[in-house]
């Protein structure tokens, strides 16, 4: 999955220091993410000290920084999908999660409570409102990943419908937590408003941070106990169907949760009723 990236470490202690040498600069518009025109990552040694910098995190002993690139000629925008099979893997993770804290403070640039503008606090990873005291910490939006089982050890794959941005490929039923629910219960909601099933026997399998929607997924498997694939939320899912292990499958690359799981089942390591 894309934050597994041993043998490297990544370090997001909050010990800011000053960016230097080869650190690395990530820059971003958007969703976009601003590169050397290389397709490489811009060096503190590039921009230079006329830039403000923002500490983000470290990994080994690199450390990252946000700043605004200028336009220039050695400069492209890619879209910060192009990180989930970014080579090396590591970079591509870090430029991911860099992206996540950007969109953090690209919203939080001023007081919800007071309008005051925020800075980043000095003690931890926060944003301060210096008039009030307002803190706010990085958005972290959990959600559920869900593996259906049937009797017939068959899994649901799912596709989202047209407006749930560009993935077009095979998915599991998926959604955020809602205000007052623990995470099993959001499995059976999700479950039951997407697809109109009922399902018990929760597993918990993996959790796996997902920067491109500030989210923290929790992945499930559960077992069919009722209901019928009539009901589908047309809104949310464009299709769903019962797939056999060796079937065909849509999934590009290894880097999502959802890849692992589906890889689990085909693999005949998940079954109904395990
Ligand atoms: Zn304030």
């Amino acid at each position: 999955m894309i934050q597994n990236i041993e043998p490297h470490e990544f370090h997001n202690d909050w010990s800011p220091r000053r960016p230097s040498g080869d650190d690395i600069v990530f820059g971003y518009d958007r969703r976009n993410a601003i590169l050397r025109s290389d397709q490489t990552f811009f060096r503190w040694k590039d921009l230079g000290s006329a830039h403000e910098y923002v500490y983000l995190f470290s990994i080994d002993d690199t450390a990252f920084f946000l700043t605004e690139i200028p336009v220039m000629d050695q400069a492209i925008s890619l879209n910060i999908n192009f990180t989930r099979t970014y080579e090396p893997r590591w970079l591509g993770y870090a430029c991911a999660v860099g992206w996540h804290l950007y969109s953090w403070m690209r919203i939080n640039r001023y007081c919800g409570a007071c309008g005051h503008q925020m800075m980043m606090d000095g003690k931890e990873r926060a944003l301060r409102c210096p008039h009030c005291g307002n803190l706010i910490y990085p958005r972290i939006n959990p959600a559920v990943i869900v593996g259906i089982l049937n009797p017939d050890n068959q899994l649901l794959i799912t596709q989202y419908a047209i407006r749930h941005g560009e993935y077009r490929h095979d998915a599991l039923v998926a959604g955020y937590c809602e205000i007052g629910e623990d995470i099993e219960d959001c499995v059976r909601r999700e479950v039951r408003e997407e697809t109109g099933l009922s399902v018990g026997n929760l597993r918990y399998y993996k959790s796996q941070p997902w920067p491109f929607s500030e989210s923290l997924l929790f992945g499930f498997f559960c077992d069919q106990e009722g209901g019928e694939l009539i009901k589908l939320d047309r809104r949310e899912l464009k299709s769903a169907v019962w797939k056999n292990p060796d079937d065909s499958f849509d999934v590009p690359g290894n880097a999502s949760l959802t890849a692992e799981m589906i890889q689990m089942f085909r693999d005949g390591k998940v079954k109904f009723g395990g």
